[in-house]
């Protein structure tokens, strides 16, 4: 028995997709390659249009293999479009040559938009320690919990049966072979002895780096909080992480409250934590209100985006996360 993913919920799943996952054998045996590759091109030409558009475009297909084939084709183009890397650097090169909003699809319709919750399970990562797997899982969750908001139309297989409601995790995990679970909450102090890491925390330099000091005791990390948190939160604000985690699993009747709150949540903790592995691996933060504007410019992105899709509760959420930025 195979799953098939929707892209969006708004498009529907060609019926030789759903053929084809019921069949492995055929699904195996189907010419992927040749498929992605007319994929690809197709995509191109429908895109190409619209390289000049200031606002971005959307482009699905193996952009990666892609560029590395262009660059390879023509050389000019990465002193024109590339940015020079660390010679030290080992890693994949990429080159910005088709913009920040070009992505990575595994082509499967052709009519679809990419819908970012969906490339959000792809765009997982394995990660070499247990503690960024852990915070990846807490990021799924916390996007399967926003889900909950949107009306789906098909039934997608959960671990107890098939359910009208998507969840991100479950089918992440019944996709893919099993690992054991971490709950990155109560493992996170562990975590660092088990590594013997340098324990005092990179952001303020004057505690030990423990999650509950991280989200949001830190005085540099409670300030960001602060700062985009206050206003939303108001009488039920905290710095305690367990008092946050309840806060994010209870169900708010002001949907856009509770956008934003989420959103919000998940935009600090990622660019909090790469501003702390930055200054762990040597490089310097950002400044202060960088940082700020920076998750501010996030969540705005990401409201604008379930806005312009249409997602019940989103109409408003842009303009309340803006009136508390004032
Ligand atoms: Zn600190």
């Amino acid at each position: 028995m195979g799953v098939v993913m929707g892209k969006d919920e708004k498009v529907n799943i060609p019926h030789l997709y759903m053929k084809l996952a019921m069949d492995l054998e055929k699904l195996r045996n189907y010419p992927w390659g040749m498929y992605s590759f007319d994929f690809l091109l197709k995509q191109i030409d429908k895109t190409r249009h619209k390289l000049e558009q200031n606002e971005g475009y959307l482009m699905e297909g193996f952009l990666f293999g892609f560029q590395i084939w262009i660059m390879e084709v023509v050389p000019a183009l990465g002193e024109i479009c590339g940015t020079k890397v660390n010679r030290n650097f080992t890693g994949p090169l990429y080159v910005e040559i088709l913009g920040s909003r070009g992505v990575i699809d595994m082509g499967i319709s052709n009519e679809a938009t990419v819908a970012e919750d969906v490339l959000g399970v792809r765009r997982r990562r394995r990660h070499r320690t247990e503690l960024l797997n852990a915070i990846e899982s807490e990021m799924v969750a916390v996007k399967d919990r926003l889900r909950e908001n949107v009306e789906d139309v098909s039934l997608w297989r959960r671990s107890s049966g098939f359910k009208d409601k998507f969840s991100t995790q479950e089918t992440w995990i019944l996709t893919r072979t099993s690992y054991a679970h971490i709950d990155w909450a109560n493992n996170y102090g562990q975590g660092c002895e088990m590594y013997r890491v340098d324990v005092t925390c990179a952001l303020c330099k004057n505690a030990a780096e423990s999650r509950s000091h991280l989200f949001f005791e830190c005085s540099y990390s409670s300030q960001i909080w602060e700062n985009l948190m206050l206003d939303i939160l108001r009488g039920s604000y905290t710095t305690d992480w367990n008092a946050i985690v309840a806060l994010l699993k209870q169900s708010d009747r002001d949907k856009k409250r509770s956008f934003c709150l989420r959103y919000g949540f998940q935009t600090i903790i990622y660019v909090i934590w790469r501003e702390r592995n930055k200054i762990t691996h040597g490089e310097s933060p950002l400044p202060m209100n960088a940082v700020k504007k920076l998750i501010d410019k996030g969540v705005r992105n990401k409201l604008s985006l379930l806005r312009s899709r249409g997602g019940k509760g989103t109409e408003s959420a842009l303009q309340y996360w803006v009136s508390t930025r004032t």
